[in-house]
């Protein structure tokens, strides 16, 4: 079975797509992970990042020199780096061979639209931007009002990016604990299994 989680930055998609792989003994695939990648190679290599076909032609490489991914130098530039078709197309082709393996949770923007469009399970994970900001806030030591900033321009540099399905079942984690949100997913697959 393939299991799609899809949603804005900070929305809480990697640590419920997380649990629920576990939970379930699903691969985990971190699509955003992938495009994250992509932008430390580029920066490694100073391709231009408005260059698609230079992009393009990167997907897959791994960066040569430690690098952290989640850092707001690669936040900064990922959008950017991800919305040009060339690169998309190329990531996708990757990340649908990777949930061909076995069962699979996905996690991503267009992962349920795009990458899986015949996933079982479809999930959007969203939450305002207020309770966004919080708990990224709390996950990086820093105040919540300069992560709302921040999480408010990805989310207009991620706008084209962001497909959510129109069959994905959406759940509003503002509310929510972890423990209530991957339960809520859990209790989608095991209806459809
Ligand atoms: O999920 P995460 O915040 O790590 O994703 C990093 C970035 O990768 C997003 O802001 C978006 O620009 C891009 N992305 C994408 N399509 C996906 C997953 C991520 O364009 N399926």
């Amino acid at each position: 079975m393939v299991i799609t989680i899809d949603g804005p930055a900070g929305a809480g998609k990697s640590t419920v797509a997380r649990a629920v792989a576990d939970r379930l003994g699903y691969m985990y695939v971190d699509t955003g992970l992938m495009y994250r990648e992509l932008t430390a190679v580029a920066m490694e290599r100073g391709v231009d990042p408005g260059d698609g076909d230079a992009l393009a032609a990167l997907v897959g490489e791994a960066p040569a020199g430690p690098v952290d991914l989640r850092s707001e130098a690669v936040s900064a530039r990922v959008s950017a780096v991800s919305r040009h078709p060339q690169v998309r197309q190329r990531m996708r082709a990757r990340q649908r061979e990777r949930a061909l393996v076995r069962d699979a949770v996905l996690e991503g923007r267009d992962t349920g639209s795009r990458v899986c469009p015949d996933a079982e399970v479809k999930v959007y994970l969203t939450a305002s931007l207020e309770a966004r900001a919080a708990r990224r806030a709390v996950d990086l030591g820093l105040a919540t009002d300069e992560v709302g900033r921040t999480i408010a321009a990805r989310d207009r540099g991620d706008a084209e990016q962001l497909a959510p399905a129109p069959d994905a079942h959406v759940i509003d984690t503002s509310g929510l604990t972890v423990a209530e949100a991957v339960d809520a997913v859990v209790r989608l697959v095991e209806a459809a299994a």
